[in-house]
C-alpha cells in the first residue's frame, strides 16, 4: 500500500551535487592553496530526504567526511553502513557519550564542560579520542569565544585522551550580503587560528563554510568547506550560483477529488476561501500533517495538467484544496507539489519559491517533510 503522496528522492542528483561542488571547489584558483575537502551535511534526516540512503550515495559520490547534528544521528548513520568519518556538530552534553567511542565518531568540542566529560569517557576507555574544536566567533550559540581562548583552550589542549584534529566556526550571517558580520567573523576565526597556532605549535586544519558561505567566498573555504542545503540542489536565498545543481526531491500526489462550489459558498475550516463565481476545487491528500505549512493558504501553488493552480481554503492536517475552476481536472490526476511537470519555467516549484510565499527558509520546507510520506529513491 502506497499513498498518493509520496516524496522521490532522485540519489543520482544528490551525487551529481557532490561532484559538482568537488569541480567547483577544485577550479577556484585560491594562490596556490590546495583544494578544500567535502564535509557533507546530512543532519535532520538529510534534510528531511532520508539520512541513510543520503549519506550513502554522498558517500559513495566522494564527500570525505559526513556532519551530523548529535550522536543518535550519526550512530544512525554508522549502522546504515556508512565509513567515511562522521563529524558531531553538537549536543554532546545531552546525549550518551559511549556511542563516539563504540561507533567511531568525531566529536566536536564546544565547551569547557564537554572537554571534560569526553576526556574523562576516553580516559575511562584508555583511548585517545580525535576531536573539533568549535570557536565562537560572532554566532553565540555553541564553542570557545574567540577573545577568550589563551586561557580555556590550554587545560583542553592538555587533556592526555584528547586530540585537537581542527578548529571550526560558524557563520551567523553569510546570506546576508549587507551584514558585516560575515567579514568580522572571518576575521576573528584568522586570529583565533593564531592563538592556536602559537598554543600547539601547529596550525590545525579549519573549516568554516556553510553553503552560502561556500558561494560567497573562496576565502572562507580554508581545508574543508560544510555544504548542506547544496547538496540537495537548493541554493541558500537570496543567492545565485551558477554550478549546476539539481533539487533532489520532488513532492507529488494525486486529485482525489474535484467538487463545484456555487457563488457565496466556502471550502474547508474557517471559511477562508468562498466562491465569487461557480468555482471548481480539487482536493489533494497532503497537509500539515505531511510537513505543509497552513500558511499556503492563499499565497501557495500546486501543479495540476501543467498548471500552477493556486492553494485556497485552509490547508488541513491531511488535505488541502487548490482552484482549478475552468481546468480539466479529474480524481487521479497527477499533483506536483515540489518539483516540475513541463519544461517550462513556471512549470517549475521548488523549496525556494514555497519558503518565499510563506515567509520562511527553504531549510524548513524539506527538514518538516513528515513522516507520514514514504520517500521513494531512484
Ligand atoms: C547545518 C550546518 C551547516 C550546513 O548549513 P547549510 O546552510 O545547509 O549549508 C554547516 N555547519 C554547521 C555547524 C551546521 O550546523
Amino acid at each position: 500500500m502506497i499513498r498518493s503522496t509520496v516524496a522521490r528522492v532522485d540519489l543520482g542528483a544528490v551525487a551529481a551535487n557532490v561532484r559538482a561542488l568537488r569541480d567547483y571547489l577544485a577550479r577556484e584558483p585560491r594562490n596556490g592553496a590546495p583544494v578544500p575537502s567535502l564535509i557533507a551535511v546530512v543532519k535532520a534526516n538529510a534534510y528531511g530526504h532520508g539520512a541513510e540512503r543520503v549519506a550513502l550515495a554522498i558517500e559513495a559520490a566522494g564527500a570525505d567526511t559526513l556532519a551530523c547534528a548529535d550522536i543518535e544521528e550519526a550512530v544512525a548513520l554508522r549502522r546504515a553502513g556508512v565509513r567515511a568519518p562522521i563529524l558531531v556538530f553538537g549536543a554532546l552534553s545531552i546525549s550518551d557519550l559511549d556511542g563516539i567511542f563504540e561507533y567511531g565518531l568525531t566529536p566536536t568540542i564546544t565547551t569547557p564542560w564537554a572537554a571534560r566529560a569526553v576526556q574523562e569517557a576516553a580516559a575511562r576507555r584508555g583511548v585517545v579520542i580525535e576531536y573539533h574544536l568549535k570557536i565562537d566567533t560572532g554566532m553565540h550559540r555553541l564553542g570557545f569565544r574567540d577573545e577568550n581562548l589563551r586561557w580555556t583552550l590550554p587545560p583542553v589542549l592538555a587533556s592526555s585522551h584528547l586530540r585537537l584534529q581542527a578548529i571550526y566556526t560558524h557563520f551567523a550571517s553569510a546570506d546576508d550580503a549587507e551584514n558585516p558580520l560575515f567579514a568580522e567573523q572571518r576575521e576573528r576565526f584568522d586570529a583565533a587560528s593564531e592563538v592556536v597556532r602559537e598554543l600547539t605549535g601547529l596550525m590545525p586544519m579549519r573549516h568554516a563554510a556553510n553553503s552560502a558561505a561556500t558561494l560567497r567566498d573562496s576565502r572562507v573555504w580554508y581545508d574543508a568547506v560544510r555544504p548542506g542545503l547544496l547538496l540537495y540542489g537548493i541554493v541558500p536565498p537570496p543567492l545565485a550560483s551558477t554550478i549546476p545543481l539539481q533539487p533532489a526531491m520532488s513532492l507529488t500526489s494525486r486529485v482525489v477529488a474535484v467538487k463545484g462550489l456555487r457563488p457565496g459558498e466556502a471550502v474547508g475550516y474557517g471559511c477562508r476561501f468562498v466562491a465569487q463565481e461557480p468555482a471548481t476545487v480539487a482536493v489533494v491528500p497532503a497537509g500539515y500533517a505531511d510537513g505543509l505549512d497552513t500558511r499556503l493558504s492563499g499565497r501557495g501553488h500546486v501543479l495540476i495538467r501543467g498548471r500552477r493552480a493556486p492553494i485556497v481554503g485552509a490547508v488541513s492536517m491531511d488535505m488541502l484544496t487548490v482552484d482549478v475552476t475552468g481546468m480539466e481536472v479529474s480524481p487521479g490526476d497527477d499533483v506536483v507539489i515540489i518539483g516540475r511537470q513541463g519544461d517550462e519555467s513556471w512549470q517549475q516549484l521548488d523549496a525556494r519559491e514555497m519558503a518565499a510565499a510563506i515567509g520562511t527558509i527553504p531549510w524548513e520546507i524539506v527538514c518538516r517533510l513528515g513522516s507520514r510520506i514514504e520517500r521513494q529513491y531512484s
